[in-house]
C-alpha cells in the first residue's frame, strides 16, 4: 500500500521536477544564486478522495477532539510547557544577527519525528506487548515535554504539549519560508512525532504503518487549516537540526530521508536546498556523511553545498571564512530567542542557562534513543 502511495507520487512529481531541473540548469549556467525556497505546490496522493474543504471540530466527545475529515485527538494526556515566543528574521538581513522583525508567539510550521523506542513486529500476538510500549512512550513524552503530538502504531493521535506552548523536539535548528528565517524551532513550530524507529530503517514501510500515515496526512491537514500553516514550513527534525559548534548539519537525523511528504498533502522537502547550507553556512564531514545520512547527501542538500561555495566565490571569500561569520550570526539570533524567555523570570527554564544542549533532552541516535531501557519496561 505505502510502495503504491509512493508510486503514484513518484508519476505526480515527474513533470515538475523536470522544470526544476531546467531552473537549477540556468541558474547555474548564468552563476546567479537559486532561488529561495520555493517549493512545488502539494502534490494529491489520494486522488479522488482529497477533501477541497478544511478541515474544522466538529465536535468533542469525552476525551475526544472530532475533525470533519476523520481526525480523532485525544486530549487526555495534554500538558503545558512554556508559552510560544520567538522573532522572525526576515531573509535577505545582513549578517550582524540583529535584524528581527516583532516578537511572535505564532506557530508556522510543523516538524516531524521519530522517537526511536523499541518496535516490536506489528502481529497480533505481540498486541500487549505493543499497547504496553505505547503506554511507556507517552508518559515518557509527558514527562520530557517532548512534542505536541505523538501517533502511535496504529493511527491513534495523542496530544501531549498543547499547541500554544512550546514542546522540546528541536533542539538547536533552522529553517525559513519565502519570507523569514527561525531559530530554534521549538518556538514557531509543532513537533508531531510517529512512534517509530528510523535507524537501520532502508524503507518507509519499515518505519511507518499505513495507520500512522491516514493519521498523519489527517492531523497536517488539521493543523495547517487551523493555524494556515505554509507547506513550505512542514518538514523533518533532520532536515532542520544543526551543531552550531561544529557548524555541521543533522545534529539530529530523523527523517533525512523517507519521510512520505507527499502521502501527507505536502511538497517534497528532500528537494528544496536547505537554508541552514545556503545562508548559514552549516555543512557535513565523513562521520556525519556516513553515520547519519546514510552516505548519501539528500538532492537538495548537494546543490546547497554548491551554492553556498558560489556565493563565498562571489563575495571573494573561502566558504569556511564565510562560515565563520554565519555561525555567529546564528548564535547571536540563538542568544536572542533564550533572552525572550529570560525575561519571563522562569528559573526553572534550563534554556535560560544558555546551553546548546538545553531545551531537548538528552539524546543520541535518530532522535532519543531508549532501546534498551525501553525493551525492559515494556517486557515487564
Ligand atoms: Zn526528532
Amino acid at each position: 500500500m505505502i510502495g503504491a502511495l509512493l508510486a503514484i507520487g513518484v508519476l505526480y512529481t515527474f513533470g515538475a521536477g523536470a522544470a526544476r531541473g531546467v531552473n537549477a540548469y540556468l541558474a547555474s549556467k548564468y552563476n546567479r544564486p537559486s532561488p529561495p525556497i520555493q517549493p512545488p505546490p502539494p502534490e494529491p496522493s489520494f486522488p479522488g478522495v482529497v477533501s477541497k474543504e478544511k478541515p474544522w471540530l466538529f465536535g468533542k466527545e469525552g476525551e475526544y477532539e472530532k475533525y470533519s475529515n476523520g481526525c480523532n485527538i485525544s486530549t487526555k494526556y495534554e500538558t503545558d510547557n512554556h508559552p510560544r515566543a520567538y522573532y522572525a528574521i526576515p531573509r535577505g538581513s545582513e549578517t550582524d544577527g540583529n535584524q528581527f522583525s516583532e516578537k511572535s508567539d505564532k506557530i508556522v510550521g510543523i516538524l516531524y519525528h521519530t522517537p526511536e523506542n523499541y518496535m516490536f513486529p506489528l502481529t497480533p500476538d505481540n498486541s500487549g506487548k505493543i499497547q504496553n510500549g505505547s503506554r511507556g512512550l507517552i508518559e515518557l513524552v509527558r514527562n520530557h515535554k517532548k512534542y505536541n503530538y505523538l501517533i502511535n502504531r496504529i493511527g491513534d493521535i495523542y496530544r501531549i504539549v498543547r499547541d500554544d506552548q512550546a514542546a522540546n523536539h528541536a533542539g538547536d535548528s533552522l529553517w525559513a519560508d519565502a519570507k523569514n528565517y527561525y531559530v530554534l524551532l521549538n518556538e514557531s513550530f509543532i513537533g508531531v512525532c510517529f512512534e517509530s524507529k528510523f535507524d537501520g530503517a532502508s524503507s518507509l514501510d519499515q518505519i511507518l504503518t499505513e495507520a500512522q500515515i491516514i493519521s498523519g496526512r489527517r492531523l497536517t491537514d488539521v493543523l495547517r487549516a487551523k493555524y494556515n500553516i505554509d507547506d513550505a514550513n512542514c518538514t523533518t527534525h533532520g532536515l532542520v537540526a544543526v551543531a552550531p559548534e561544529e557548524m555541521l548539519i543533522a545534529r539530529h537525523h530523523d527523517w533525512v530521508h523517507f519521510f512520505p511528504f507527499e502521502a501527507m498533502g505536502l511538497s517534497n522537502k528532500y528537494k528544496v536546498q536547505p537554508p541552514t547550507i545556503t545562508d548559514y553556512g552549516f555543512t557535513y564531514n565523513d562521520e556525519v556523511l556516513a553515520k547519519k545520512l546514510g552516505g548519501k547527501l539528500w538532492e537538495g542538500a548537494a546543490m546547497a553545498v554548491e551554492e553556498f561555495n558560489r556565493r563565498a566565490a562571489r563575495a571573494h571569500v573561502s566558504p569556511d571564512d564565510l562560515r565563520l561569520k554565519l555561525r555567529d550570526r546564528y548564535l547571536a539570533q540563538r542568544n536572542k530567542t533564550f533572552g525572550l524567555h529570560a525575561e519571563q523570570g522562569d528559573v526553572n527554564n534550563p534554556r535560560v542557562s544558555k546551553n546548546p544542549a538545553a531545551g531537548e533532552s538528552t539524546e543520541s541516535g535518530a532522535d532519543q534513543s531508549t532501546s534498551a531501557a525501553w525493551k525492559a519496561l515494556t517486557e515487564k
